[in-house]
């Protein structure tokens, strides 16, 4: 149903009056969940690019991308029942956002909960102009709900150049969600372990890659250890090949 359209089962007001032997129950209609839906997804913010992705389309064309696919939907199966938050960590283009964005979708269609995405570039871009004072939001409109949201995806961890500033606004973030027990999915083109500094097996250097603690620090590459579980996506790059065969599951 269009969200514009006034339901034919209700007439509008969202109740519908059911007839049952010699009394009358009223009960909820369907469009009023579908509405609820429909609402929640436009707050969670997902990008334009991003928002058909879903888990039925996330093609798995590699048995990693699979193993990947199966983790996010026993992830949707099982919320609320998780104890952690998820973090896709591969190199780019082998569909870490869509993967998490699907997860997203699927947490809003099954259990109806709020839940935003930021690209975490995006996220200290607004906060940032929010000090301009002739923006009309503050700090706080933008980070309550980074921090109050049931479930958040940040997205590109890491791609931005790692100030103080920066992670202490990371670090902020993610203790707040992590001290209230909210789930964070969290995505990242950098590797997450010191033997992936570009070092293979035999000791060649393949390149100069930094990881993720290198990226955001030791402290905060723990806290997200102690609050995720670890989803890798190899690509199809030979490179890229070599180095995922040294992840563990
Ligand atoms: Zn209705």
């Amino acid at each position: 149903m269009e969200p514009t359209s006034i339901c034919p089962e209700c007439g509008g007001n969202g109740w519908q009056t059911l007839h049952l032997e010699n009394r009358q129950v009223v009960k909820r209609c369907k469009c009023f969940e579908d509405k609820k839906i429909l609402r929640l997804v436009e707050k969670a913010n997902i990008p334009p690019r991003y928002k058909d992705c879903s888990l039925e389309n996330f093609e798995a064309m590699t048995p990693k991308l699979n193993l990947a696919k199966t983790m996010a939907r026993q992830f949707v199966e099982n919320y609320p029942m998780v104890e952690c938050g998820l973090l896709i960590l591969g190199p780019c283009g082998v569909g870490k956002t869509h993967l998490a964005v699907s997860i997203l979708q699927a947490l809003v269609h099954d259990h109806g909960i709020s839940c935003l995405f930021y690209d975490f570039r995006e996220l200290l871009k607004e906060i940032q102009n929010s000090y301009n004072t002739v923006v009309k939001t503050n700090e706080w409109q933008i980070l309550e709900p980074v921090l109050q949201s049931e479930v958040l995806v940040l997205d590109d961890l890491g791609s931005e150049r790692p100030t103080d500033w920066v992670r202490d606004t990371f670090a902020y973030i993610i203790n707040h969600r992590y001290n209230q027990k909210r789930t964070t999915l969290l995505t990242s083109n950098f590797g997450d372990q010191e033997t992936e500094h570009g070092i293979l097996n035999d000791g060649h250097r393949v390149n100069n890659e930094e990881n993720l603690a290198d990226r955001i620090g030791y402290r905060l590459r723990s806290r997200l250890y102690e609050m995720c579980k670890v989803i890798k996506i190899a690509g199809s790059d030979f490179r890229i090949e070599v180095k995922q065969a040294q992840y563990q599951f």
